[in-house]
């Protein structure tokens, strides 16, 4: 909500029905620096007198909130428009979630296999290669959780049978075998069981 904006469309609309800023305070029973208050964005009408206010400058809510008269056949576009923009902001974000998640299981893989190929090499008590080797596993397991939780978050499911796209629970990823970004699970819609494709986007 852009204040600055919400009060310069007060300010046109209470010109337009020809009032002063104080024939308009006195008719919501407010001060005249509240009208002026409004109008300069420094503040929001009360809600408690939004509809009246509304209603006195020929406007709706919804004009007002957004700062400018939006069409009834607008509407709909409008709110397509806002769900695009929501659904390519998620997008992004999953592809970056996943990069993050092959970034981070190479350097905890490639962690672990240093730490064994010392514990092997090494010339150094067995107790301490116990513990190298311990740790080299050990350390992946942050990273396995984490990526498992990126696994169920970022993207969606794919049904192969009947399309149904879903994001599935933490506890189905986990006990989920997996080949690649394919993993077997059942259809929450047909019940078919078996290896469902990741994707990104709903409509793939
Ligand atoms: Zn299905």
């Amino acid at each position: 909500m852009d204040q600055i904006q919400i009060g310069r469309f007060i300010a046109a609309c209470r010109k337009e029905k020809g009032m002063t800023q104080a024939q308009l305070a006195e008719k919501m029973s407010v001060s005249d620096r509240a009208v002026s208050k409004w109008e300069t964005g420094k503040n929001m009408p009360d809600s408690s007198i939004m509809l009246d206010l509304c209603s006195e400058l020929g406007i709706t809510v919804n004009d007002l909130l957004n700062g400018r008269r939006i069409a009834m056949e607008n509407y709909k576009e409008i709110a397509e428009k806002t769900m695009l923009e929501m659904r390519e902001s998620k997008e992004q974000n999953d592809r970056m979630l996943l990069q993050t998640e092959v970034l981070m299981c190479s350097v905890s893989v490639a962690l672990m296999l240093t730490l064994i190929v010392l514990a092997a090499y090494l010339e150094i008590p067995d107790w301490l290669r116990g513990l190298l080797i311990a740790v080299s596993f050990l350390q992946l397991m942050p990273c396995i959780f984490v990526a498992l939780k990126i696994e169920q978050k970022a993207g969606y499911y794919k049904c192969r049978k009947c399309g149904e796209t879903w994001v599935p629970n933490y506890s189905q990823v986990f006990f989920a075998p997996h080949v690649g970004r394919s993993r077997k699970m059942t259809c929450p819609h047909c019940g078919k069981r078996c290896y469902h494709k990741k994707i990104l986007t709903k409509d793939e």
